[in-house]
């Protein structure tokens, strides 16, 4: 290309020259005058200023929005990330998890080291976390020495894996030290999922917090899953649960789940129960009290199996008689778990007698007819209804027109005569 004419200016920044403003052959002349230079030299000037305001803003964006020691996200902007991800996997039905992670002996660096190196660790932490993981999983600093990491689209049963391999990565990690010095370090990881474990933010943080409180006191360089914890917790202590359900009722989602996790053979039964409930209590005209207790009732008939050992709840051959003995006992432990919980008290004697039979031969106490709570009554039919048609360890399910015959020859015997007569009436609706 032929050039006629030529006029350039730099163009400058802080003393420094970030670039240049050219203009090429001027239109029918064949020099460009001292005129053109001084109107180019101007728009230089603007240009640079123009130029230096975005810099400063993309700058200021970034400050506000990531840590300055590691360069991850900061906590501000991981609570909004958070925040968002519960609100569309809760839209689209989806699981995300969330990790807590810790550096163990962190105090132990500066102490001995020095705060550069403690420094120098945390930002190679950072990097190590972000090196792990696909570019869709945000890795945040969220507090001194605790990263936190949203995984989208990840579920509580292949968490753990994650889990396990961050903590591997930087067990086997070499640590480098400003002054030259080699470590080693390890870290404690806590992981809570959603929807599973917690259905809000704030509860989710809390119980991937306990989760990773359990990896400490457990000994360190430990992955733990909060349902797991949940599990055990209720297990050793279920007054816990009724503490939960006072906190706040709506932990009565979390509990089923942890219920559902133990006695993973029966799959949803007490959603299922809950179901099937429901369409007895509109087929009997129950008012709506009625229905709400046995709603709640229904979801909460099985809490007291959470003490049941999981040898025991999912041992695939006969019990012996101390095993039933234990089993025998969760309608017992459930009605005094909800006798603790101000707010469902009214329904600890309908827990109580789920397993009471019309004919007096049930348990815990051998009631009789009208003498067993008329909501007991509708979940027991309820109860056997979901059992029989599921799959369990040890049997198949039977067909929906098999179970519903088979409660008819149970009827004045094991069940309320009235109440497998209404559950019959609406069996075109199971
Ligand atoms: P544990 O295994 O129980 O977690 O022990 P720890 O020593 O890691 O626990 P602790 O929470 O008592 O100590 C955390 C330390 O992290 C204390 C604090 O001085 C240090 N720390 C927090 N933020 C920074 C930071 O930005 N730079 C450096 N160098 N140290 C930090
Ligand atoms: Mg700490
Ligand atoms: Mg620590």
């Amino acid at each position: 290309m032929f050039i006629g004419s030529l006029l350039g200016v730099p163009l400058i920044l802080k003393n420094k020259v970030i670039g240049g403003l050219f203009a090429v052959d001027k239109e029918g002349e064949k020099t460009f005058t001292q005129e053109d230079e001084d109107i180019l030299l101007m728009l230089a000037l603007q240009s640079a200023a123009a130029i230096e305001n975005a810099r400063l803003y993309a700058n200021t964006v970034k400050l506000a929005t990531t840590d300055s020691l590691t360069g991850l996200t900061n906590r501000r902007v991981f609570m909004e990330e958070l925040t968002k991800e519960a609100a569309r996997s809760s839209r689209y039905h989806r699981s995300f998890s969330l990790l807590m992670i810790d550096i163990d002996h962190f105090k132990w660096v500066n102490d001995t080291h020095g705060h550069q190196s403690g420094d120098a660790v945390l930002r190679s932490m950072g990097g190590i976390l972000k090196d792990q993981l696909r570019v869709v999983d945000l890795v945040a600093r969220y507090g001194g020495e605790e990263f936190a990491i949203l995984l989208p689209e990840t579920d509580a049963s292949g968490v753990k894996l994650v889990g396990d391999r961050l903590r591997r990565a930087i067990a086997q990690t070499i640590f480098l030290l400003p002054d030259g010095k080699e470590i080693g370090l390890t870290v404690s990881i806590g992981i809570a999922s959603f929807p599973l474990c917690a259905r809000i933010p704030s509860e989710l943080i809390k119980g991937a917090d306990q989760a990773l409180y359990v990896s400490k006191e457990a000994g360190r360089n430990q992955v733990h899953l909060y349902s797991d914890v949940l599990k055990a917790q209720f297990e050793t202590n279920p007054m816990e649960i009724a503490a939960m359900l006072n906190s706040d009722l709506n932990n009565i989602n979390v509990i089923i789940t942890a219920l559902n996790l133990k006695t993973s053979c029966f799959h949803s039964h007490s959603e299922k129960v809950k179901n099937y409930a429901a369409l007895m209590a509109h087929a009997l005209y129950l008012n709506d009290g009625d229905k709400e207790a046995l709603r709640l009732a229904s979801l909460l008939h099985d809490i007291g199996i959470v003490t049941i050992p999981e040898i025991i709840l999912n041992k695939p051959g006969a019990l012996t008689p101390e095993e039933w003995l234990v089993v025998k006992q969760h309608p017992i432990t459930g009605a005094e778990i909800i006798e603790n919980v101000s707010a469902l008290q009214h329904l600890s004697p309908i827990i109580r007698s789920h397993h009471e039979r019309y004919d007096g031969s049930g348990y815990p106490e051998g009631l009789k007819g009208n003498e067993i709570p008329r909501l007991s009554r509708i979940i027991a039919v309820a109860n056997t209804f979901t059992a029989m048609t599921s799959d369990l360890l040890w049997r198949k399910a039977i067909s929906k027109e098999e179970a519903l015959s088979r409660l008819k020859g149970l009827a004045d015997s094991q069940f309320d005569p009235e109440i497998v007569e209404a559950f019959c009436r609406i069996s075109s609706r199971l």
